[in-house]
């Protein structure tokens, strides 16, 4: 069967979607779920039953809140040590005073990866882990759908005020009775998006129509992404977070009446920062995120403060659930945070613990299939006979020593059980399905396998070929390997233990994909032996089939497999820059041998120079060709005809060809210099940070100048007057963006505090620009 090209290329190419996609799917599985929110509207459930009968609790309904207002403070990168360390001592003594010797509770939450504000923010408000997978969608963040937090205090009549990252108001459309979000579009405003934010709060403080206020303050978490975590900017804006949770808590306080039910201010950060400044990844500047809470319902703190407790970003929302006397969110991972209900009786800790549990073991019931033998779910069902059993003793008026210890052993279990329950929930969403990724990966290697063995004779003049299919031997092959993987597939779905994408496919679709690896298979092996068949005809021409290798293509080939692997450590790909410098400066290296041995050592006659000189001389053909310029035909095979034309590649462009090799080391020399700290030593000092200090704009503003009217020179020759002036417009328009982020300055102007005027005019130049390109 012949085939055009085209017509292959493009089912490759369809398959190997199919592979990438099947691939994808098994690495970033769903986070596990519950019921939809609609349909999960069951009561809770009552406090575990006492041993024996007649006895029954009349504890059936959700616990009454235990705070009236709550204001959750969401500092966007705020890392622990920005509180705990020294910059907060420094920099927030409000805050640091209230930790020390207020009467609050503080600890570090972990943040899971990915660091990235939308799926922590569903974290925070679910007490769910999202997925990688979130971070795809992070940018047009759909309604949040799943039960969180702001939709159970909505549907419980609580009116909800946000202010600060407009994220929140998409994903939670029409829950706030009142709202203001700011972009965090415009990275390098670090004052603006947070005055949006504080501009409301005199104002909201005063009144009382509200039961949770949440802000979200971004500035620092821009101040990180243009200039690090040691930034001078990091301690002014520290100080500005630090003045508004004074006004808040001094509010907070003032709001107390002697009969109502105390405030809470809650405040916490989405995820930290790495010594870069940014975050995404999983190290510990990243994840590691302070949360305090403060409220007059704590004992108040006597002596310093010891290394706060480690929990889970998750377990806020659990713990505010109980706070506001609202059902959990039915697919949170989170524990309560036992201080905070810590003053609490006995009875209504238990209780809170009971409701927890009980959510986690539902949870767990839903997603995994042999639920019962999860030691966690062992656990919390003995934690509930002993809570049985404590109950009895208190219902009958037992005061004794006897209820107080049981009560705390009970308290123990119930803790256990739900760190247990917590961390095979969790182990669930970090778990790959390997499965699908297996599959997809053997589809996408087979295809990339038949197009490296095919594509030499899909290129050639007549763009078509003949599918390597020899029937008689390959179809008893195909339907044997048919069978085979089929085999496979009904034995890992039985035996397998978790869900898996791939299993839940309808058998047809899964045979049809067996039928292609099968298929894909069979033509690799036959294309295999066609090649094989024809190496046994008898060479014709020794010297050509030698020197079809050159040093460059080996390590060309050498170089790509090394870096591919090295990316397999992440120390590799950490400091990759260094591989990179290596593999170029090599490189370099041996082009420059080569042009050289090209030029000056192979003497004129020589068979072998003759080749390479005509392989060179095509190279030269070919990019001239490109370039539209005329050029003789060049003879095909006479020895005699191929010096003469070499005769081309003289002068000038052979000067500038063997001068290229080291132009571009300088160039690479002078590249490096601007970064030569990779992300470890990214602190210290470089090059790059010497140029971009605010103390050396002019140079900076000198070297953009020239490098752009390079760039005009250099590009404007070939062009028509128009383009050539919206081009200079283009640069220029460049050059202002970079003065109004404040990068550059402008010759004329030495002061660039009115920033403001500069934005106008970089933005009025842009719409100039816009109306040239239109
Ligand atoms: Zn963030
Ligand atoms: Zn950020």
């Amino acid at each position: 069967m012949r085939l055009r090209s085209g017509v292959f290329a493009s089912s490759c190419l369809l398959v190997e979607a199919l592979g990438v996609a099947l691939f994808l799917r098994g690495f970033f599985p769903l986070p596990v779920r519950s019921l939809p929110r609609s349909e999960a509207r069951r009561d809770p459930p009552a406090e575990p039953a006492p041993p024996g009968s007649g006895m029954v609790s009349n504890w059936t309904k959700i616990p009454p809140p235990l705070f009236k207002k709550v204001v959750i403070v969401l500092i966007d990168a705020l890392r622990d040590d920005f509180v705990f360390g020294s910059k907060g001592k420094q920099f927030m003594p409000y805050t640091t005073q209230v930790i020390e010797k207020g009467t609050s509770h503080s600890f570090i939450a972990e943040a899971k990866p990915p660091t990235v504000t939308m799926p922590r923010i569903k974290a925070l408000t679910t007490g769910s882990i999202p997925g990688f997978i979130d971070v795809i969608v992070n940018l047009n963040s759909p309604a949040l759908l799943d039960d969180n937090l702001i939709w159970q205090a909505k549907t419980a009549g609580k009116r909800i005020i946000f202010y600060g990252d407009d994220t929140w108001v998409k994903l939670f459309p029409k829950h706030f009775v009142e709202y203001d979000g700011t972009t965090s579009f415009f990275v390098s405003d670090f004052t603006e998006v947070d005055d949006n934010v504080t501009r409301h709060l005199d104002r909201v403080l005063k009144r009382e129509d509200w039961d949770i206020l949440i802000l979200h303050y971004l500035g620092l978490d821009h101040i990180g992404h243009m200039t690090g975590p040691n930034s001078p900017l990091v301690g002014p804006k520290l100080h500005e977070m630090d003045n508004i949770l004074k006004k808040i808590h001094i509010s907070l306080l003032s709001k107390e009446g002697e009969s109502s039910l105390p405030n809470l201010l809650v405040v916490c950060g989405d995820h930290g920062m790495s010594e870069t400044g940014s975050h995404g990844g999983s190290s510990e500047g990243e994840v590691h995120t302070p949360l305090l809470f403060i409220s007059s319902a704590f004992e108040k703190r006597s002596g310093p403060l010891t290394q706060p407790k480690l929990v889970q970003q998750t377990d806020l929302a659990t713990t505010l659930a109980v706070g506001l006397g609202l059902p959990i969110s039915r697919n949170s991972v989170g524990n309560l945070i036992l201080p905070v209900v810590g003053d609490k009786t006995m009875r209504e800790q238990l209780r809170f613990l009971h409701l927890n549990g009980f959510q986690l073991s539902r949870l767990l019931q839903e997603n995994t299939p042999a639920y019962e033998k999860d030691p966690g779910y062992e656990h919390f069902k003995i934690a509930e006979k002993s809570h049985g059993n404590w109950i009895k003793l208190y219902l009958d008026g037992n005061n004794s020593e006897i209820l107080l210890n049981l009560g705390k052993k009970v308290l123990k279990q119930y803790l256990e059980a739900l760190k247990t329950l917590s961390s095979s929930l969790s182990k669930q969403v970090a778990q790959y399905d390997m499965y699908s990724m297996l599959v997809g990966t053997v589809i996408v290697l087979e295809v990339l396998f038949l197009l490296l063995l095919i594509t030499p004779k899909a290129l050639s003049s007549r763009a078509e070929f003949e599918v390597p299919l020899s029937p008689p031997l390959f179809s008893l092959l195909f339907y044997l390997m048919c069978l085979m993987l089929c085999a496979v597939h009904v034995i890992v779905c039985t035996s397998a233990e978790s869900l898996c994408y791939f299993c839940s496919m309808s058998w047809l679709t899964a045979v049809g994909v067996m039928v292609l690896i099968s298929a894909l298979m069979c033509g690799i092996l036959s294309a295999i032996g066609k090649i094989l068949e024809s190496s046994r005809v008898p060479v014709k021409n020794p010297v050509v089939s030698n020197s079809s290798w050159s040093e460059v293509d080996v390590l060309i080939l050498a170089g790509t497999i090394g870096h591919v692997l090295s990316l397999g450590a992440s120390s590799f790909i950490e400091e990759e820059h260094q591989t990179w410098y290596f593999l170029i400066n090599t490189l370099c290296l041996a082009l420059c041998q080569e042009l050289c041995r090209n030029y000056f050592l192979l003497k004129e006659g020589d068979p072998q120079h003759s080749i390479t000189l005509k392989q060179s001389f095509d190279n030269v053909k070919e990019a001239y060709e490109c370039k539209n310029i005329d050029i003789p035909a060049a003879g095909d095979s006479k020895l005699g005809k191929v010096t003469s034309s070499a005769e081309f590649i003289k002068g000038s462009d052979k000067w500038i060809s063997l001068a290229s090799p080291w132009i571009i080391l300088i160039c690479c020399r002078l590249l490096r210099s601007l970064n030569q700290t990779g992300v470890q030593w990214a602190h210290r000092p470089d090059f790059g940070h010497w140029l971009t200090s605010s103390e050396h704009k002019s140079e900076l503003s000198f070297l953009a100048a020239v490098s752009l009217v390079m760039i005009f020179i250099l590009v404007q020759r070939k062009c028509s007057l128009v383009s050539k002036i919206a081009m200079a417009l283009g640069l220029l328009g460049v050059y202002s963006y970079r003065a109004a982020i404040g990068n550059i300055i402008f010759p004329w102007q030495r002061d660039s505090k009115d920033i403001s005027k500069e934005i106008q005019m970089a933005l009025l130049l842009w719409m100039f620009q816009q109306v040239l390109w239109d």
